[in-house]
């Protein structure tokens, strides 16, 4: 049985907007709406600490303004405990899942990595045996609980760059399913959450690329659909830096300054990253007439940024 197309806006709601994101949000929505497919939003809002119901409101109305539609949602991962904790149990009657105590960044270590920050855990915890780990539990705050990962290959074709293969031992590493504070780590949520919402297209930026082996991991282990996948090159400042909340000429406001309306913005977008010839507005609407990933895929071959002017 063949599911139905089915791709996803995920901000996390710890900040506004900015063209890095829009680029993404809107390269995901083209990707489905040009193959006749829906969108669901979903807000990930599973760091209590940096999550703002503002932040997923404001992202909400500029979605809105810019013509980015949703058929489904929003859904909130902080409503969703019950899910991944069931999930959670399934994965550990399969695999090994272990306490860690390691104290450097575990909490950054568990949200969304971003690009070039790649870290591959080296395993200190797995070797504690089963007393050293019961005295830690007792002697020490709460453990973050992590995946054992096999060394084995996991290969898949992202429909922007290609055939991508990784290496899960040595490239990824054990990994952080659930976090010292109790909360489960977004690798964990965001598998549960693709399958359980029917998402059959990831469009996201490369900085996640890295992630999707883990995620293809645990959704083999779950026995979850594996979505199809597409990395986009992140838009970055001058400086070659991604785009940020910092970057005050990409926001919203100033852009609705710039540009004049949401089609401006849109259409400047396009422009810039080779999606249409020229610098003029445009709506989603507008720009799926002329859409084709496969063209995409030639004209950004080995490009990872786009300097964002
Ligand atoms: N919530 C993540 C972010 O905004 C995106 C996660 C995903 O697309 O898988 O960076």
């Amino acid at each position: 049985m063949t599911l139905p197309i089915k791709g996803r806006f995920a901000p996390s709601p710890t900040g506004k907007l900015h063209a890095g994101n829009i680029f993404a949000y809107l390269m995901a929505w083209l990707t489905v709406k040009s193959i006749g497919g829906s969108m669901v939003l979903r807000i990930e809002d599973l760091d209590p600490e940096r999550s703002k119901r503002y932040f997923a409101d404001g992202v909400m109305s500029d979605l809105e303004r810019l013509g980015l539609t949703w058929d489904e949602g929003p859904f909130y991962q902080h409503d969703r405990d019950g899910a991944y904790e069931e999930a959670y149990e399934a994965l550990a009657q399969r695999v090994d899942i272990y306490p860690c105590f390691c104290t450097r960044a575990d909490l950054a270590a568990a949200s969304a990595p971003h690009f070039g920050e790649k870290r591959v855990y080296p395993g200190t915890c797995k070797r504690l045996s089963a007393s050293e780990a019961q005295d830690r539990m007792a002697a020490e705050d709460e453990p973050a609980w992590r995946i054992s990962v096999p060394d084995e290959q996991v290969s898949f074709s992202d429909a922007l760059q290609g055939q991508c293969s990784m290496d899960l031992a040595t490239e990824c590493g054990d990994f952080i399913i659930k976090r010292k504070d109790g909360a489960f780590a977004y690798q964990l949520a965001v598998v549960v959450d693709d399958a359980a919402q029917g998402v059959t297209s990831v469009v996201r930026g490369i900085d996640l690329l890295s992630s999707t082996p883990q995620q293809i991991y645990l959704q083999s282990l779950l026995g979850n659909p594996h979505p199809e996948y597409a990395h986009v090159p992140l838009l970055v400042s001058k400086s070659g830096r991604r785009l940020a909340k910092r970057d005050a000429d990409a926001s919203m406001e100033q852009m609705l300054e710039r540009f004049g309306s949401p089609e401006g913005i849109i259409g400047h977008i396009a422009y810039i990253t080779g999606m249409q010839p020229e610098d003029a507005p445009a709506s989603p609407e507008d720009l799926l007439k002329s859409f084709d990933m496969s063209k995409l895929s030639e004209a950004w071959k080995g490009k990872i940024s786009i300097p964002w002017e």
